[in-house]
């Protein structure tokens, strides 16, 4: 309960800086400089920027224009809010603090990690459902600094594994050259990092040989960078199901909205937030899906 409370306002604050992004990277502004009224422009006081209480307190309107703040920036920090919450109060939920403290920094890395992954895909979500766009600067550096912080836990768990072992005469035997027990182990902790990348380059270019394929029907090199960046993130055989569950999303609400009359079939509807939809499940309840799904065969 603590952690989900704490996860809801740490979720909340992200929002507020996620929506600011996505809304910058779509007007081509830089990403610093203070905050402003997206309609009177006027330069925003910290006492206007708490997430959803300034939006409470001001009743929805602008402190200094007086015009309407659009709903999107609370809905923003609430689902963001939510998502983060439940993200922190499922990675609490059986840890005990008894533990070593590697595995609380190990724990904690994953964290950081999976909330960045959620903050992207919320960006990514709002800038292609507003203009069908998933900007290079923001997917382009979160596929860098993914890849980055994935190599060095990769690396930071290797490295005390070596420790770990060289600190007693029984360890040191499972070392090289004694042993090649420490490569097997090393191998398997770089196993999200492996398969990270190779289904980052899987995802990312299916989409390319779709787009090829349709001759840019449909898709657009965007979605070809997102695909990169949640193969990476997630590895396999997440990816795959984040995949597969975008595709059958995206299929239902397209269906959806021609039975309903609001488009006609082969008009595009935006794949962005399906693949995002289908990553956060994936994220969240991806390992119980697949059990499931495999007990289902036998
Ligand atoms: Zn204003």
């Amino acid at each position: 309960m603590i952690f989900g409370s704490a996860g809801f306002l740490i979720g909340i604050v992200l929002g507020s800086f996620a929506k600011a992004l996505a809304d910058r990277s779509l007007v081509g502004k830089s990403f610093w400089g203070r905050s402003y009224c997206s309609q009177c422009k006027k330069t925003l006081r910290w006492y206007d920027l708490f997430p959803i209480l300034s939006f409470v307190f001001l009743q929805g309107k602008c402190r200094y224009c007086k015009k309407k703040i659009p709903l999107e920036y609370p809905i923003t920090e609430v689902i963001l809010g939510i998502l983060i919450a439940y993200l922190f109060a499922q990675t609490f939920a059986d840890f005990k603090f008894t533990v070593y403290s590697f595995q609380l920094t190990v724990l904690l890395a994953e964290l950081v990690l999976k909330t960045f992954f959620i903050v992207i895909l919320a960006m990514l979500c709002m800038t292609d459902m507003k203009k069908m766009l998933i900007p290079d600067r923001i997917v382009k550096p979160a596929i860098l600094i993914g890849a980055i912080s994935l190599l060095a836990l990769t690396i930071y768990k290797i490295g005390y594994l070596y420790y770990y072992l060289s600190q007693s005469v029984l360890g040191r035997l499972l070392l090289p050259p004694h042993s090649d027990y420490f490569q097997r182990h090393a191998l398997v902790i770089a196993e999200p990092l492996i398969y990270g990348v190779l289904m980052g380059l899987a995802i990312g270019g299916f989409f390319f040989c779709l787009i090829v394929l349709t001759k840019g029907k449909g898709m657009g090199g965007g979605d070809v960078k997102l695909g990169a960046f949640m193969g990476l993130m997630l590895g396999f055989p997440l990816s795959l199901l984040a995949l597969i569950l975008s595709f059958i999303t995206g299929a239902v609400f397209s269906v959806g909205l021609i039975i309903a009359g609001k488009k006609h079939f082969g008009q595009t509807i935006p794949f962005g937030p399906f693949l995002v939809l289908g990553s956060l499940i994936a994220l969240f309840w991806g390992s119980q899906i697949i059990d499931w799904y495999l007990k289902l065969g036998s």
